[in-house]
Parts: structure tokens; sequence; C-alpha cells
């Protein structure tokens, strides 16, 4: 099946570049993997969206879907297994249900959870180790839990953890947060959170079940022990760049090199949200780019007579 334009990864990005394409008249297919809504869904509460005040990351994430898709994206939920371009200019994108073509090609597959990389992080995930405070927060109520990371989705998780858990440890690995002054000050602020600053897990313990962490000083290298029931992973992303590695190109941390026009080298192919390079990485960049990568594509349609 033909499609002026496809979009993988339906992120904020992605949904906002299906928007404006349909908007523009062309006809879009939207593939996502694993949820619509992409990270954001993940995030109890957005706060600094402009024009929306507050509102929970899931309702968000509904809000543009139910919206692309009453402007007429279709959506797929699939794996994308490969992506080409034909020597007659139009590109390939092979799933596990079919494969697709399409004019121009909009890559917003976003970014995964970074892990630790601890012995047994694989093992106890699921079973006291967590990726997603929103999620599985709500398991380890009144109990004291423990967050790795300094930025703002670390800083987030742990405001949100403290207002279910008994105790909650951030362990950060230098004394100054990455996050948003504002972050850092909502859990300054509250009394059940503990920071362990200068400190790494080191450890992840018991059988079965997490029983605890250790964390190591950086300055000292003192162990500490910390009864934990769970240790929620907050320390960033890798971005979903595999599909691309032989297509386009890749920063050294393997984001797709692409400027604020989020055009790539590949004619045709555009880079937006979370997985090209820029300096922000926010929902309002995210959908920012989505409407430049749509409009980028629909130009790009229009020059080359699709
Ligand atoms: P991030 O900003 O990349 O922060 C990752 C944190 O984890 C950093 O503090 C980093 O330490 C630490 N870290 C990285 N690798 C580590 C390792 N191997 N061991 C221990 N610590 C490690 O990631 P993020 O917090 O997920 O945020 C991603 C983007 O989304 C950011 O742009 C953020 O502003 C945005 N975001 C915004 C909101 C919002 O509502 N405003 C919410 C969530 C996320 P160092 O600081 O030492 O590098």
């Amino acid at each position: 099946m033909y499609y002026d334009i496809i979009i993988i990864g339906a992120g904020t990005a992605g949904l906002t570049a299906s928007i404006y394409a349909r908007r523009a008249g062309k006809s879009v297919l939207l593939i996502e993997q694993e949820n619509f809504g992409g990270q954001i869904v993940y995030s109890p509460l957005v706060e600094n969206y402009p024009g929306i005040a507050s509102v929970s990351g899931n309702a968000f994430a509904d809000s543009l879907l139910t919206q692309a898709e009453a402007l007429g994206a279709v959506t797929e939920l699939a794996a994308v297994t490969g992506v080409s371009k034909a020597p007659d200019g139009t590109f390939t994108v092979q799933t596990e249900y079919g494969d697709f073509t399409a004019g121009a090609l909009i890559a917003a597959t976003g970014a995964s959870h970074r892990k630790l990389g601890l012995e047994r992080e694989e093992e106890l995930t699921g079973s006291g180790v967590s990726y997603c405070a929103l999620c599985d927060g709500a398991f380890f109520k009144g109990r004291d839990v423990a967050v790795a990371g300094g930025g703002d989705t670390a800083c987030q998780d742990a405001v949100f953890l403290a207002g279910l858990c008994r105790k909650v440890y951030i362990v950060h690995r230098r004394d100054q947060f990455r996050a948003e002054q504002r972050n850092v000050d909502m859990l300054k602020a509250l009394p059940n959170v503990e920071l362990v600053l200068n400190a790494r897990v080191t450890e992840l313990k018991g059988a079965g079940e997490l029983t605890g962490v250790n964390v190591t000083d950086t300055l000292t290298g003192a162990v500490r022990a910390l009864d934990v029931a769970a240790l929620f992973v907050a320390v960033g992303q890798i971005p979903a760049t595999a599909l691309f590695s032989g297509m386009l190109e890749l920063d050294g941390r393997g984001y797709i090199v692409a400027g604020e026009d989020t055009c790539t080298g590949v004619p045709g192919v555009f880079a937006a949200g979370d997985v090209r390079t820029k300096s922000v990485r926010q929902l309002t960049t995210a959908a920012a780019d989505g409407a430049v990568a749509a409009t980028a594509a629909c130009r790009y349609l229009r020059e080359n007579g699709r």
C-alpha cells in the first residue's frame, strides 16, 4: 500500500507530524511498535506545555492520538524491520505484517530507557527494578524505595513516589542535578525524600525479588546499604535508531544527525523529536519538530512531483 508520508514512531513528534500532514491533505501511515503516545505516557504530570497548565502524560497522548485519527491518519501497531529507498525515490518500510511504500519518510522513533548495567538488573526487572515509576509505583505503597538519576525524570519520579511510599532515596552520581530547578526544589521540599549525592547504585540485592541496593560514594568509595523494596532507574534514554544505522548519519551517541529543519542527509527522510541531534528534548520541541518535519515532507513531495 502506498502513502504520501510514512511516519515511524507515534510519540508526540510523530503524532504531531501526522496532524500537520493530514491537514495538508497528504495520506499518512503512522507506524508504532509499542504504545501510541510514546514516552510522555509515563509522565504523571505535564506542567510545562504552553496553554495547558496541568495534564497527565496519558491524557495528553490520548488527546493527540484522537486528534490524529480523527483527521484520517492511518495507524498501525507493528515493529518496523527494515527501511530502504528505491531508485525511483520511493521508500519501502518493512514490518512484521507486510511492506508499505511512501514518497517521504519521517523518523520519529524516540528513545528507550538506559539501563544501569548492573549484574542481575535484567533478572530483577519487574521484581523490584523498574524503569517506570508511574506504572509500578503503586506496587510499593508504604514501602521504602530508591530512584537512580538526577534529571527531570528522576526528580519527577521521586516526587511522585514520595506521595505513595514511606521513604524515597534519590541516588545521583554528582552533587548537582541536571533537572530543572523547579523540579529539584519540589524534591527538596519533601520530608520523606533523602538525597544520596555523589553516589552510584553498585549492587542489587535479593534472590528472585529485590530486597535492597548498595550504593557507593564516588568520592570516598564508602559503600552504604539501602533497604529498599524497589529501585526506579531514571538515567536517561538511548535513541531508537538501529533501524536507520545503514541509511542515515548518526552522531556519536546514536542520534540521527539533522538540524532544526529536520532534514537528514537522505532527501525525503526527516527526523523529528528525541531521536534527532538537538539540545533540548521536551514535549514542546517534539511537537515543534513534528510540525517542521511534516511541512518539510510536504514541500519535498511537491518539489518532486508527488
Ligand atoms: P537526562 O536529562 O538525560 O538525565 C539522565 C540522568 O541520569 C542524569 O542526571 C545523569 O547524570 C544520570 N545518568 C546517566 N547515565 C547514568 C549512569 N550510567 N549511572 C548513573 N546515572 C546516570 O534524562 P531524563 O531525566 O530522562 O530526561 C530526558 C529529557 O526529557 C530531558 O531533556 C528532560 O528535560 C526531559 N524531561 C522533561 C520533563 C518535564 O516535565 N519537564 C520530564 C521528564 C523529562 P549526569 O547529570 O551526571 O549526567
